[in-house]
């Protein structure tokens, strides 16, 4: 019997070559992930997390998820569709059952949607198939925090237009045409707004629409996923601006009106080329989404909706609490949200206080980790979402957890000591 012997080699186990085989085997991670950080909402959760897990009566407030089941009769359609054997890869499009069912809820051709694994898919194959290197886009700050990680992985620059409590968290007509450069590629709008609940009317769309016509190299992208969890009137992007649509992509998805984050379902509605290119990168990517969660997101868009309405009264009523009770916090002012499941208060006149063990607040997110270490609520501070001076509460919990979070709040307050140095 012949062998044939591969050399290779052994290295000697001396301190020496071990360093040299630690850097060998470091991590090198890509530029392109690099400022990157962990989002400050999942670092608080895992804050929140590890001190529970040293027996802390802790409270989350701080994530984006209903706390509503998915309905039944939605669960029975991903059951249905495994019976029948829809279990083979599905067209990387989306099916055509759900396409057409979009497209026609909203008015549109079905070659115009692009079925994808959430809105956040959606959002990274449309910057990954438009950006190149220093193309930017402009978003208006307070922002849901993945937008600008999703564009630095796309190769593109965020411009950010601080839009404060003053003006409604909304971007007027003016700042977004001095936000405008020969590089814009995009504005991104996400009305109602995470975080702020923020809600275009259509009159302000429009009057946005009116400086993006006289930039016909700027595409919109309009995030719509709160569109059903909205307490006063909508208006799509593109009912607002019909002239504009041929360079307008909405973005919606099942996730927050039908329960259901973890079916992992959105889309886009755009112009065919633009879903073309958006189909090369999913191609690659993902082949498309889960076909069974596919047929459940079909029943929940043409199937039986009693549910909104009822879970957006809910989310109503919470609402109507949590402004009422963070509002009558001194040092606490919070707006009344028009649109999704968060408020956005500002606790900038609590900063320059002094926490009883002495630690002086300056910015808000020294005042949310106060807040978590002294009453065990997470919350998560507004320069998450571009915008200091704020935080963000999630009121999609039980009524009971919102009353405890609430008090909660007032306590942390109520312990700070005004700073003798700064008060005089
Ligand atoms: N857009 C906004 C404004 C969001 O708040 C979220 C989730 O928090 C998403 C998109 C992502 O939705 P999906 O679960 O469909 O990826």
């Amino acid at each position: 019997m012949t062998y044939t012997i591969i050399s290779f080699h052994i290295p000697a186990r001396s301190m020496s070559n071990t360093a040299v085989n630690q850097e060998r085997f470091m991590l090198k991670k890509a530029d392109r992930i690099d400022g990157m950080a962990l989002s400050e909402i999942v670092a608080i959760s895992e804050e929140a997390a590890r001190l529970r897990a040293q027996g802390h009566d802790v409270l989350a407030l701080s994530t984006g998820e209903p706390d509503f089941p998915t309905p039944p009769h939605i669960c029975d359609a991903a059951y249905r569709a495994m019976q029948d054997g829809q279990t083979r890869y599905p067209p990387t499009a989306g099916t055509a059952a759900l396409r057409a069912a979009i497209a026609e809820k909203a008015g549109a051709e079905p070659g115009k949607v692009i079925v994808a694994t959430g809105a956040k898919q959606v959002l990274a194959d449309m910057f990954l198939a438009t950006l190149n290197a220093g193309d930017e886009v402009i978003v208006p700050a307070p922002y849901w925090t993945s937008y600008s990680d999703i564009v630095a992985l796309s190769g593109g620059e965020t411009v950010l237009v601080r839009c404060g409590a003053a003006a409604g968290f909304k971007m007027t007509p003016a700042q977004l045409e001095a936000a405008i450069t020969p590089r814009t590629r995009w504005v991104l709008l996400n009305s109602p707004s995470n975080p702020s609940g923020a809600v275009y009317t259509a009159a302000e769309l429009a009057a946005l629409g009116q400086v993006l016509a006289r930039h016909p190299h700027v595409w919109i992208a309009s995030d719509e996923i709160y569109d059903l969890i909205c307490y006063v009137p909508f208006t799509s992007f593109r009912e607002a601006c019909p002239d504009l649509a041929g360079r307008t992509i909405v973005i919606n998805g099942v996730s927050k009106a039908h329960a259901m984050t973890g079916w992992r379902i959105g889309w886009g509605i755009a112009p065919a080329d633009l879903v073309k290119a958006m189909l090369a990168v999913q191609g690659q990517i993902t082949s498309g989404a889960c076909s069974i969660a596919q047929a459940a997101a079909l029943e929940a868009v043409t199937g039986e909706q009693s549910h909104i309405p009822e879970r957006r009264d809910a989310f109503r009523d919470r609402r109507d609490f949590v402004v009422a009770a963070l509002d009558a916090i001194p040092g606490i002012s919070c707006p009344m949200p028009d649109g999704a499941f968060y408020v956005f208060p500002s606790c900038e006149a609590v900063l320059g206080q002094v926490t009883p063990d002495g630690k002086l607040l300056e910015t808000d997110a020294d005042f949310c980790a106060y807040v978590l270490a002294a009453t065990g609520l997470a919350i998560v501070p507004g320069r998450a979402f571009g915008l200091p001076g704020h935080f963000r509460l999630s009121y999609a919990y039980a009524r009971a957890d919102l009353e405890d979070g609430c008090a909660r709040l007032n306590r942390a307050v109520d312990g700070l000591i005004p700073n003798q140095r700064t008060a005089s």
